[in-house]
C-alpha cells in the first residue's frame, strides 16, 4: 500500500494525524501534513483508510 499526498491541497487541519499518527504528522508550523511513511505496513491499513476518508479536502489517496 502506498500513500499519495497532494501537499498543495492540504490545509493542515490534522484529521489524518488523529486517524493514523504512525503515518501522518504536522509540520512545525502546523500548516501542512508530513508523511512519515510513504508505504506503511499492512497492519496500519485500517487507520490509513480512515485517514484518507476523513481528509476534508481529499488530499490523500491510497494506492494498492
Ligand atoms: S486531513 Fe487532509 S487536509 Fe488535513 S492535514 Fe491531513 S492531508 Fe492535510
Amino acid at each position: 500500500m502506498k500513500v499519495l499526498l497532494d501537499y498543495d491541497l492540504c490545509e493542515g487541519h490534522g484529521e489524518c494525524v488523529i486517524a493514523a499518527p504512525e503515518v501522518f504528522d504536522l509540520d512545525d508550523a502546523g500548516e501542512k501534513v508530513v508523511l512519515l511513511q510513504e508505504e506503511p505496513d499492512e497492519e496500519l491499513r485500517e487507520k490509513v483508510v480512515e485517514a484518507v476518508k476523513i481528509c476534508p479536502i481529499v488530499a490523500l489517496q491510497l494506492e494498492g
